[in-house]
């Protein structure tokens, strides 16, 4: 052997053996992975990307099951956010194209009836802002009540940025079951992403969520010039607060905004990423999101639904188009993955 190929072997040892410590780990005690195994899955060599996405696969269905969760999503507050988050076209500090704009109770009650029409089982209404106002409250109590009395009794989840104690408790007694607020990335990168406020008040958000007994729902954005170690210690950061599910988006660079001329992450490297969020978060509901079109393509989309996502959002995302809804629901029939129902779910 030559010195090349010993060295080879030798560098690649111990980055071939994290998949058989995930299998018994990850999938046979549903145990994830630490910070330093996600790192080294991470660095796994591209002609591994198939095992590792089957193993990831193997997981989910071991320990989510077959059913893929699906959710619409619908802006009531568009733009004008007063935060400086340099992936977010919404800030109103950037000279983005998105303009400050209001949705209607109409509006709102036809976008969840669109929803429901898909199979999808959550409706999340989200708002650019810091936190709600007395206003934005208002409109989502309006909102919610329109909704119910027009027979749609789809599940609502609301995303309103940082809230008090006294919000929590208002949205719980409104009956918003899950609540969203993304971490976004690794605690040692956030201030490189925001400046106007910091990660631990996210945290603090997301705990009095959970306390008062709604579904946590957090994760981020990846490709915002973090490392592979903060991708791994984000993974693990993820694991600790234990979310109900975790969406996962890849950067879109958005006009106007500091990340504009980001490139946006490589197919393989997206996929590898699922499949190591997946081991980091072997129960955990693992939703594609913003920036798969982009960085996956049509044929990325299957191989992560099948690399260890386990819910979509369908239809359009907040400022970007997504692809149409029957797509995505044609190509869960496809890949025989049911849709999860309502009954499930309550
Ligand atoms: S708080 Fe939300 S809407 Fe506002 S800039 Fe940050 S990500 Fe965008």
């Amino acid at each position: 052997m030559t010195a090349a190929a010993d060295e080879r072997t030798h560098d690649s040892a111990p980055a071939d053996d994290v998949l058989a410590v995930a299998r018994e780990q990850v999938l046979e005690r549903g145990v994830g992975l630490t910070e330093e195994q996600v790192l080294a899955v991470l660095r796994l060599a591209d002609d591994r990307l198939d095992d590792l996405l089957a193993l990831a696969h193997e997981v989910r269905m071991r320990w989510c099951g077959p059913e893929v969760e699906v959710e619409g999503i619908i802006s009531l507050k568009t733009g004008g956010c007063p935060e400086d988050c340099h992936f977010c076209s919404q800030s109103g500090r950037f000279p983005t194209p998105v303009r400050s704009a209001w949705l209607d109770i109409p509006g709102l009650v036809e976008a969840a009836r669109q929803t429901a029409l898909t199979g999808a089982t959550e409706f999340c209404i989200v708002a650019a802002v810091r936190g709600p106002d007395a206003r934005l409250l208002s409109q989502v109590r309006e909102g919610i009540k329109a909704i119910r009395e027009s027979g749609n009794d789809i599940q609502i989840a609301c995303s309103l940025g940082m809230l008090t104690q006294e919000q929590v408790d208002e949205l719980v007694a409104m009956g918003v079951h899950r609540y969203n607020h993304n971490l976004e990335t690794a605690r040692s990168h956030f201030p490189n992403v925001v400046t106007t406020h910091s990660w631990e008040e996210r945290w603090d958000t997301l705990r009095m969520v959970r306390e008062a007994g709604m579904e946590v729902c957090s994760g981020g954005i990846l490709g915002m010039g973090e490392t592979p170690e903060q991708r791994a210690e984000f993974a693990v950061q993820l694991a600790e607060l234990d979310p109900h599910e975790v969406p996962m988006n890849f950067l879109i660079p958005q006009p106007g905004t500091p990340y504009e001329a980001y490139e946006p992450i490589e197919g393989r490297e997206a996929l590898k990423l699922v499949a190591a969020f997946r081991l980091a978060l072997p129960r955990t509901m693992l939703r594609f999101a913003g920036g798969r079109e982009l960085t996956l393509g049509d044929l990325g989309a299957e191989k992560g639904m099948l690399g260890g996502i386990n819910a979509i959002i369908v239809g359009n995302y907040l400022t970007n188009l997504g692809r149409p809804a029957q797509r995505d629901l044609d190509m869960l029939v496809d890949l025989k993955m049911p849709i999860k129902a309502l009954g499930d779910t309550l």
